[in-house]
C-alpha cells in the first residue's frame, strides 16, 4: 500500500488541530501543521521566523513560496509515513504547487478534508481558546479547560480583530482550494459544529476507504 497524504482544512478554529493530534494518536499517520511550525520557528528567530512574524501577527498568509518549503521539508524527513497536512494548501498557487511536487516523492493527494464551521461559532470558540505554549496542546477556558497547575496562554493571532482578518483570508483565499478539490473529487465535507466527540466519529467514517 503506498504512503497516504492527506489534508485538513477549514477556518480558524474548525477543530483541524485538535482532530489533527487525535488521528496522529489512533492511526499510523504523521500530522503536519504549517502553522505550528511556523510558529516554533518565530519563536526560535530563524531567517524563516523573522521573514513570516508579521504575516502571522496581523493574520494574514505567509508567503507560498515559505509555506511549500516546510511542507517539502516535512516530505523529505518523512519518506516512509502516512502524512497529514493539518492547515495547508490555504491558496490555489499552494494546491496546484503540491500537485506538482508530490509525484516526486510517490505520493498524491487521497483526501482533502473540509471542517465547515459557521463564522459565527469560529468567533464563539476562538474568543475563548488558550494554548499550552510548551507543548502547543489547545484548550478551551469553557469547554475543555486545562487541569491544574497548566499555565496557558491566548496565541497573540487569537485575538478578535486577528480572528477577524484570518477569516476574511479564509473566505477570500483558501475556499476557493475547496472547489479546486472537490472537481478532482477528493473532497471530504465534514459538518465541523457540535462536540469534538460527534466530528470526530463523522471523520473517522468519511475517512474509511481511505484509512483501512
Ligand atoms: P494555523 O495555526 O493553522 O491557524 O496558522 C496560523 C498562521 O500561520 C496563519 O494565520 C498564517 O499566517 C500561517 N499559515 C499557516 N499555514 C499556512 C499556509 N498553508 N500558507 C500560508 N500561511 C500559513
Amino acid at each position: 500500500m503506498s504512503r497516504k497524504t492527506i489534508l485538513f482544512m477549514g477556518p480558524p478554529g474548525c477543530g483541524k488541530g485538535t482532530h489533527a493530534a487525535r488521528l496522529e494518536e489512533e492511526y499510523r499517520l504523521t500530522a503536519v501543521s504549517v502553522g505550528a511550525l511556523l510558529r516554533q520557528a518565530v519563536k526560535a528567530g530563524t531567517e524563516t521566523g523573522k521573514k513570516v512574524a508579521g504575516f502571522m501577527a496581523e493574520g494574514r498568509l505567509v508567503p507560498d513560496e515559505t509555506a511549500m518549503e516546510v511542507v517539502r521539508d516535512a516530505l523529505k524527513e518523512n519518506h516512509e509515513n502516512n502524512l497529514l497536512f493539518d492547515g495547508f494548501p490555504r491558496s490555489l498557487n499552494q494546491a496546484v504547487m503540491l500537485d506538482d511536487i508530490l509525484p516526486d516523492f510517490g505520493r498524491k493527494v487521497d483526501a482533502a478534508v473540509l471542517f465547515n464551521v459557521s463564522d459565527q461559532e469560529v468567533i464563539r470558540r476562538i474568543s475563548g481558546r488558550r494554548m499550552d505554549p510548551y507543548t502547543g496542546k489547545i484548550y478551551h477556558i469553557v469547554f475543555n479547560p486545562p487541569p491544574k497547575g497548566i499555565q496557558t496562554v491566548q496565541r497573540a493571532d487569537d485575538r478578535e480583530e486577528v480572528v477577524k482578518q484570518r477569516l476574511e483570508v479564509y473566505h477570500s483565499q483558501s475556499e476557493p482550494v475547496a472547489e479546486y478539490y472537490r472537481k478532482q473529487g477528493k473532497l471530504v465535507d465534514i459538518d465541523g459544529e457540535g462536540t469534538p466527540e460527534q466530528v470526530y466519529e463523522r471523520l473517522i467514517n468519511a475517512l474509511k476507504p481511505v484509512l483501512s
